[in-house]
């Protein structure tokens, strides 16, 4: 019986590829140094994998960046502005088109499926000229077999590649871009020539598109895809790795028909029906790799749940022929959990990251060939059992008031428009209302008191007076400018999701927790493992010290409970809607004690809203009525004269508008600066109904400082599609990267420009 990996974190479990690679774009080391570190990460992991007892070790799956850089650079597809002229790419212009060079800016990232991994979109249009441009596959395979361990190298799928890809400037409307197939495939065939060669007996393709909805022109070029690799692969076991959700029925029909695969990785952690497509119908004497254990989480595997799925499955497609194996990379998981000193150690049993996991996959592997530890089986029984039992799992209270949701719909009595003129009366705003999302610039000094504070090197009176000192600052600097409604500047909080996460009951923080997010960027996301409260206040001493600083009115600060779930690894043991309706109750007693103390305008963030819609356009209703309505019930007690703001980072809202509509907010202030005029007529249709909107008139991503004229002309453009006296003029997203001397200017001339405006209507 035989253990496969489908890919495995490059950071490092001390991040070290990060900093090896900082130091390498500072110029504080040599390109030698970052080879040095990155080829020590990939040989421990390799030997880390082999010494556990996995049979199908990946390699290719490290990367500099970003995998589809990898492939980009393997097919030669790079951009023509980064002057690349031929031969093997090297870290200049690999590194040019991750993170731009001084006279190009870099190529596009966006998410990777539904992940908090960014990937590098290829840029594809009819003139490519590809060609065979990094060996680094074939590289790797060699290293780790002079190493002593075979490894199944790993590519991205043809098809996968194509479909993950834009056209290029110019032809976005017109270009196909699955007709580049025919120019492709003889890379990828010059590839797997030499990875014969060198000795390869295995090979992975990743097509993970294979579970998005394809229509039948798309399913068909994985079809002719494989036919025409078909000669090139025969004398290799070939697998094709799907993951992040289960396969449609005609997705699963074209992949077991597949020419010259041999093997079918499936994610059996995610989606409900892969078991069903195997019963049904499984070609005999093909492999399946059966994605048991979950790449995407850092709970321990039920190693009993997962043996007895794999015994059927054994029923089905042949002892010899099942391989257990990871739902997707571990990529999206931490690395290494003996790193963590600081977690209680029966939240700890509980948990497995890479390293564990990998221990896992190899130990149902065992005992399915007959050779089951016991010991390993009934310590990880012994975990399950004390989670499904911790008293610090369940809170009955919670439970009971998560239940008492059901059936009702919570929202606000009134309506929008009444709800706003109640506001009015009591906030008294100028028309073109001026604000910011939240924070601003977080000095070294600040990170320095909240960093001391933590570590018990000052007193709790000395920090509090430095962030009050800090507020007051904060205050000032908007009244100077006049601007209308005001924030605090968040100097309290660390990250959005955190600072909120430490407060609550039912999360837990880890140290080395990382997992990338993109090139040497890393989050560290919270662990909810129990029943959430909110055992005291949060945020209401600091929004109301704020408040009593000034006449204008201060806007309370919270993080929305879909934005604290979708950035936290969540429990596994119940729906992710119930954990969020949880995190709903916490927030609504917030927002009711905000209000009781005199805060009259609450916003609720909601960054990630868009980023947890769901692979399959199937699931979209589903998670958007229980995200929408988790929203509500953070606010639907207060009383008409609050006003309720939420925040969005992202700016794709074409086909969500709807349920952002749903969500009953006063005003909605957005990120804007992608895409101007799809944003405006999507919401000129959407807003109808009347709330409050801030798309922001400057991008705060960049350190320039937008004029009075270019900010004016801005709002003009929005004026011509949105009520005048529906619009709010703000930023972009929270100022927290930004510089004084970056920020003060630019809110100057916001304001500026929303006074001159009023001026002129
Ligand atoms: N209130 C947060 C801030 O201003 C919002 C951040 C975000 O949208 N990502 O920093
Ligand atoms: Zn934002």
């Amino acid at each position: 019986m035989a253990s496969h990996i489908v890919g495995y974190p490059r950071m490092g479990p001390k991040r070290e590829l990060k900093f090896a690679l900082e130091s390498f774009w500072d110029k504080k080391s040599s390109a030698e140094d970052l080879q040095k570190v990155a080829a020590d990460l990939r040989s421990s992991i390799w030997k880390q994998m082999s010494d556990a007892g996995i049979k199908y070790i990946p390699s290719n799956t490290f990367s500099y960046y970003d995998q589809v850089l990898d492939a980009t650079s393997m097919l030669g597809a790079v951009p023509p502005r980064y002057g690349w002229n031929g031969g093997e790419i090297g870290f200049d212009t690999y590194f040019s088109m991750a993170r731009g060079n001084a006279s190009v800016p870099a190529m596009e990232m966006t998410k990777w499926f539904d992940t908090n991994y960014h990937f590098i979109v290829p840029e594809l249009g009819p003139d490519v000229n590809f060609s065979y441009a990094s060996h680094k596959a074939v590289d790797e395979y060699k290293e780790a077999k002079a190493l002593g361990v075979n490894t199944v190298p790993v590519l991205i799928g043809p098809v996968s590649y194509l479909l993950l890809s834009k056209p290029a400037k110019g032809v976005e409307k017109t270009f196909s871009l699955l007709s580049l197939l025919p120019k492709i495939l003889p890379i990828y065939k010059e590839v797997i020539s030499e990875l014969k060669a060198a000795g390869a007996s295995w090979i992975q393709f990743d097509e993970p598109t294979l579970v998005l909805d394809l229509d039948s022109h798309k399913l068909q070029a994985f079809t002719a895809a494989y036919d025409d690799l078909e000669s090139t692969l025969s004398g290799l076991n070939v697998l094709i790795e799907t993951y992040f959700a289960d396969l449609t029925s005609e997705a699963y029909k074209t992949l077991i028909g597949l020419k010259g695969v041999t093997a079918y990785g499936l994610d059996l952690v995610r989606g409900a029906q892969t078991l069903d497509l195997v019963k049904s119908n499984f070609p005999k004497g093909k492999y399946l790799f059966a994605g048991v254990v979950d790449g995407r989480n850092i709970w321990a595997n039920d190693l009993a749940a997962s043996f007895s799925t794999l015994k059927e499955l054994e029923a089905v497609v042949g002892k010899e022929n099942l391989v257990v194996s990871t739902s997707c990379s571990l990529l999206h998981t931490a690395v290494d959990l003996v790193n963590e000193t600081k977690l209680d150690d029966e939240i700890k049993s509980w948990l497995a990251f890479a390293a564990q996991k990998v221990v896992e996959v190899n130990a149902l592997a065992k005992a399915l060939a007959g050779q089951k530890d016991e010991a390993f089986f009934s310590a990880n029984a012994a975990a399950q059992a004390s989670r499904k039992s911790s008293p610090r799992v369940t809170n009955e209270a919670v439970q009971k008031a998560a239940a008492a949701l059901k059936g009702s719909d919570h929202r606000r009595a009134t309506n929008v428009s009444a709800r706003l003129d109640a506001q009015q009366k009591k906030l008294n705003l100028p028309i073109l209302p001026t604000t910011t999302i939240g924070s601003f610039p977080q000095t070294l000094e600040l990170r320095r008191v909240r960093r001391e504070f933590k570590a018990n090197k000052i007193s709790e009176d000395d920090y509090i007076k430095a962030i009050k000192e800090e507020i007051k600052k904060v205050v000032d600097l908007q009244e100077e400018l006049d601007i209308d409604v005001l924030v605090h500047g968040e100097p309290e909080r660390n990250d959005m999701v955190e600072y909120f996460g430490e407060q609550l009951s039912g999360f837990a923080f880890t140290v080395n927790g990382w997992v990338q997010s993109y090139g040497s960027r890393c989050v560290k996301p919270p662990i909810i493992y129990g029943d959430v409260s909110r055992p005291k206040p949060m945020t209401v001493f600091w929004s109301s010290t704020a408040q009593s600083m000034t006449a204008r009115p201060m806007k309370g600060m919270l993080t929305g409970p879909v934005t604290i779930l979708n950035w936290s690894f969540v429990r596994n043991d119940q729906p992710r809607f119930e954990t969020c309706y949880q995190i709903a109750l916490a927030i609504k007693d917030e927002v009711e004690d905000l209000e009781k103390a005199g805060i009259n305008v609450i916003q609720i963030d909601e960054a990630a809203l868009r980023e947890g819609l769901p692979l399959r356009k199937s699931e979209h209703a589903f998670y958007l009525k229980w995200a929408v309505h988790s929203f509500r019930i953070t606010n639907c007690g207060v009383q008409d004269t609050t006003q309720i703001h939420t925040h969005m980072c992202y700016s794709n809202f074409n086909d969500i508008i709807h349920s952002i509509i749903d969500m009953d907010a006063d005003v909605i202030t957005i990120e804007n600066s992608r895409s101007d005029e799809k944003l405006l007529s999507v919401f000129r249709e959407g807003v109808k109904y009347g709330a409050g909107i801030g798309p922001g008139v400057y991008d705060i991503h960049s350190p320039r400082i937008p004029s009075t004229e270019e900010i004016a002309d801005r709002i003009n453009k929005m004026l011509a599609v949105l009520e005048t006296n529906i619009l709010w003029v703000n930023p972009d997203c929270g100022l927290k990267t930004r510089k004084y001397a970056e920020v003060k200017p630019a809110l100057n001339n916001m304001v500026a420009a929303a006074k001159l405006l009023r001026t002129q209507l």
